[in-house]
């Protein structure tokens, strides 16, 4: 997105967002965002290393964590498994996720998961994980109305994004079993792009599709599906007004 950010930024405004809080996925990301500013967009760095960027030397533990202990980072992520990709570094990507854990639980920030074809190792290790302390976002969730409820259970939101709009999204089907104050919506830009915009690179602005999918599944307006996602994500970023 960097390209035409300006652009980028204009279509957030229009379709209504002020705060967008960025997980990193590296140290360059991480740069990257956190030098973003604007006079409206709010812009909200996260400090982590995605699982799929994990070096296979031993990660740079102090360097993350003295992002991480910035007050103007409000998350760690994102952090979790993705055994889609590689499974070379698998002890890696755990010995990285619990770092995080780590620094999540130290700093009193909240954590972003990212799963893929790693449920089961993801619930076990925040499962040890969890003393209490760790909650954020299950991010990208796609899962099975019992994934969803575990994940609940184990003190985090779901991240809702373009998947929820494509017909064969299963999450319509149990979406009122999930409490309201417990969903955040989300983009995964450049990636998964909602309908109408499938195929397309995604950006801040379609969130607004997701939004509007989620008002009619709630059965609610979308200014009150906005006003309650938008409280949720505040109140887990801790960001003011
Ligand atoms: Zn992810």
């Amino acid at each position: 997105l960097a390209a035409d950010l300006p652009a980028v930024i204009d279509r957030a405004l229009e379709a209504g967002l002020r705060d967008i809080a960025l997980p990193a996925i590296d140290f360059d990301s991480l740069q990257g965002i956190a030098a973003l500013h604007h006079p409206t967009l709010r812009f909200h760095a996260m400090a982590g290393i995605h699982p799929c960027d994990v070096p296979a030397e031993p990660l740079d533990v102090p360097r993350l964590e003295a992002w991480a202990a910035l007050p103007q980072i409000v998350g760690i992520g994102e952090t979790g498994l993705d055994y889609y990709w590689s499974k070379d570094l698998i002890e890696q990507q755990k010995t990285s996720l619990r770092h995080h854990c780590r620094i999540a639980r130290e700093s009193g920030k909240p954590l972003i998961l990212h799963n893929r074809e790693s449920t089961t190792d993801l619930w076990d290790l925040i499962s040890e994980e969890q003393d209490g302390r760790l909650f954020g976002v299950w991010h990208c969730f796609t899962g099975t109305l019992d994934e969803g409820k575990r994940a609940l259970d184990l003190g985090f939101m779901l991240g809702l994004g373009g998947v929820l709009t494509y017909k064969n999204g299963l999450i319509d089907t149990y979406i009122h079993e999930f409490p309201k104050d417990r969903i955040v919506l989300e983009t995964d830009a450049p990636f998964l792009s909602p309908v109408p915009h499938r195929g397309q690179r995604n950006e801040p602005a379609f969130m607004l599709s997701v939004a509007e999918k989620l008002s009619v599944l709630w059965n609610t307006s979308l200014d009150e599906t906005a006003r309650i996602t938008t409280a949720n994500a505040r109140r887990l970023f801790r960001l003011a007004p």
